[in-house]
């Protein structure tokens, strides 16, 4: 987001969200709620979506779930008004992790599909590593082993080609872990004892007591594989120093699950009381009531082991309102996304529709009307854009100015409706050029025409200038009245060429051009003349009529006058 462009109050606020969001969280809340206010009242999409995606993120690292659902559903819409995608990307995946812990995976997937979906529309590679490393996750947890490596193996081959992305070493030891979990689960204990390896070699050294709890909930499950409980129990300390409230359940949670079931197995309940005592105050402050009923079922079926009945008993109910509660959060939630999807695909559409008017209305008025060819309008834009192109490229660029030849005399004798049908016929002519690629046609006003041609040596041009005019002589369209030596329609084309140099625009080009095709007029219509900017002299090659070869002649004249008719004014656009 390009902030500068907001008032200097609203710029010191997006600033300090960004500062405060790790050590004074109400503060960067009440922020973002300010900067959304201002967006509103402004209509300003990019401050909207911002605030609340912002705040969605807050509340995400905060274990408060149902606020941050609501914010990132909310930041969206604002979001797809403005066309953010890479927002839109985390939004998705964010909501999709989301839903896999609510324990809804078909929800999940279809958010990091909708993910997935942006990233290759809009080319963001730099995002579709992340959707790759959720869907090896969610794919884990449906025991597809190899759909999940290949994911997780895209997401390893993106992190390991970008040796500077900000916490490298903590998504390089997710993606082991989650390659590392495929091996585990598929019984390749060698495989995963090579990124249990490649985890302590690579990534241990730079993470944090938090940040490398992932890696041992991982180590405790392959130690066990193993068989080896007692190195099992060398990872207590470590979980039990790393996992606190401070980290987002969210992210670890699958994890912690299977830790606790593996704790319980080993009849480590003193180890399993501590940690599911510790995550499940955490888990009622989500608010995410499939954790609770997860973590529930785990301290059931321990009340089971140690024959714990009043306990066991007291549970059970707690179990059952909790799974009822469950289904109408699930089916809720359901239906919110089906909204949402609905009012942003209509919103596309719209949007679309829009777009496709506007697009409709711009090319009508870039158009002449009756050769359905592009007008002056479009070749003031055009010509511009070529120029700097042409410039930037150091290639060639020419631009030519056609005429018809004794149109007059044709409009006078044969009416003006068949007037009409000349300059047709040589507007479809001139059309055919676009063949070559790299040239550009418009009706210029009356019986003229203006192309650009770009990319091409003076000589290629002439070239082409010649094959039109041939193209033109070979239809025969009868001209009685033409006084050149033919009774055929013809014309004449100036043409000016040159590798645009600094301080020189398109419209130098056009008014040379224009002063070769009066001299062509002059000398001999039916006939063509190139100039070139060279060393500092104008030089032209002339061709009369199509057979002849080409004349050239030096110019001595100053380089760029301006031409006659354009009132001597070199900048003239013409418009
Ligand atoms: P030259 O060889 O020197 O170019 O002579 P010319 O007769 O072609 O030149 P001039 O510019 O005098 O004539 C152009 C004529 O084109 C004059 C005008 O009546 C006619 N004209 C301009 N626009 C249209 C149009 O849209 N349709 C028709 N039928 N005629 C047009
Ligand atoms: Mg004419």
């Amino acid at each position: 987001m390009n902030i500068n462009i907001y008032r200097s109050d609203i710029q010191e606020l997006i600033r300090g969200v960004d500062r405060k969001r790790q050590s004074d969280r109400e503060g960067a809340l009440r922020d973002c709620d300010a900067i959304e206010a201002y967006g509103i009242e402004r209509k300003e999409d990019a401050l909207v979506g911002f605030a609340r995606f912002t705040r969605g993120e807050i509340y995400y690292v905060a274990n408060d779930i149902p606020n941050f659902y609501r914010d990132m559903m909310e930041c969206m819409k604002p979001y797809e008004n403005i066309r953010e995608w890479g927002y839109l990307v985390m939004a998705n995946i964010m909501l999709g992790i989301m839903s896999l812990n609510r324990g809804n995976e078909p929800m999940a997937l279809d958010y990091y599909d909708k993910a997935s979906e942006y990233c290759e529309q809009y080319s963001l590679p730099d995002l579709a590593w992340m959707v790759h490393m959720n869907k090896g996750s969610l794919y884990l947890i449906l025991d597809e082993f190899d759909l999940a490596a290949e994911h997780f193996t895209q997401g390893l081959h993106y992190i390991e080609g970008h040796p500077r992305m900000p916490a490298r070493q903590e998504h390089l030891s997710a993606a082991y872990i989650g390659l590392g979990k495929c091996a585990l689960r598929e019984d390749r204990l060698d495989d995963a004892d090579k990124y249990a390896r490649l985890i302590r070699m690579v990534c241990l050294p730079d993470l944090t007591v938090e940040t490398s709890v992932p890696s041992y909930f991982f180590f405790a499950r392959l130690f066990h594989a193993r068989g080896q409980d007692e190195e099992v129990r060398g990872c207590f300390a470590r979980i039990r120093a790393g996992f606190t409230e401070k980290m987002p359940l969210m992210d670890i949670f699958d994890d912690l699950y299977h830790y606790l079931k593996l704790l319980l197995e080993m009849g480590e309940y003193e180890e399993f009381l501590f940690v599911l005592d510790k995550a499940s105050p955490i888990a009622e402050q989500t608010r995410v009531r499939n954790f609770s009923r997860k973590l529930l079922t785990l301290r059931l079926r321990y009340e089971k082991k140690v024959d714990d009945k009043e306990g066991y008993r007291r549970d059970t109910a707690a179990y059952f309102d909790l799974a009822e509660s469950l289904q109408q959060e699930n089916s809720f939630m359901t239906r919110q996304m089906i909204d949402m999807r609905h009012e942003m695909s209509s919103l596309a559409e719209e949007k679309r529709e829009v777009e496709k008017e506007n697009e409709k209305l711009t090319l009508r008025s870039e158009t002449d009307p009756l050769t359905g060819m592009y007008n002056r309008l479009r070749l003031n834009a055009y010509g511009e854009i070529a120029y700097d192109r042409a410039y930037r490229n150091q290639t060639g660029l020419a631009v030519e100015i056609l005429d018809i030849d004794f149109f007059k005399e044709y409009n006078d004798n044969y009416g003006h409706q068949e007037g009409d049908k000349c300059i047709r016929f040589i507007a479809d002519e001139i059309l055919k050029l676009k063949r070559f690629g790299g040239v550009f046609a418009s009706r210029y006003g009356g019986d003229e025409f203006v192309l650009i041609y770009e990319g091409y040596t003076d000589k290629e041009v002439f070239a082409i200038a010649q094959d039109l005019k041939a193209s033109i002589a070979a239809k025969k369209f009868e001209h009685r009245y033409s006084r050149t030596d033919t009774k055929y329609v013809t014309i004449s084309q100036g043409i000016f060429w040159g590798i645009p140099q600094a301080g020189h625009n398109v419209w130098n080009y056009l008014h040379a051009a224009d002063r070769m095709l009066y001299k062509v007029k002059r000398k001999s219509r039916n006939s063509i003349m190139v100039g070139h900017a060279k060393d500092g002299e104008e030089q032209t090659a002339f061709e009369q009529g199509a057979a002849e070869a080409p004349i050239i002649e030096t110019e001595q004249k100053e380089q760029f006058a301006p031409s006659e008719r354009f009132k001597g004014n070199p900048e003239d656009r013409l418009d």
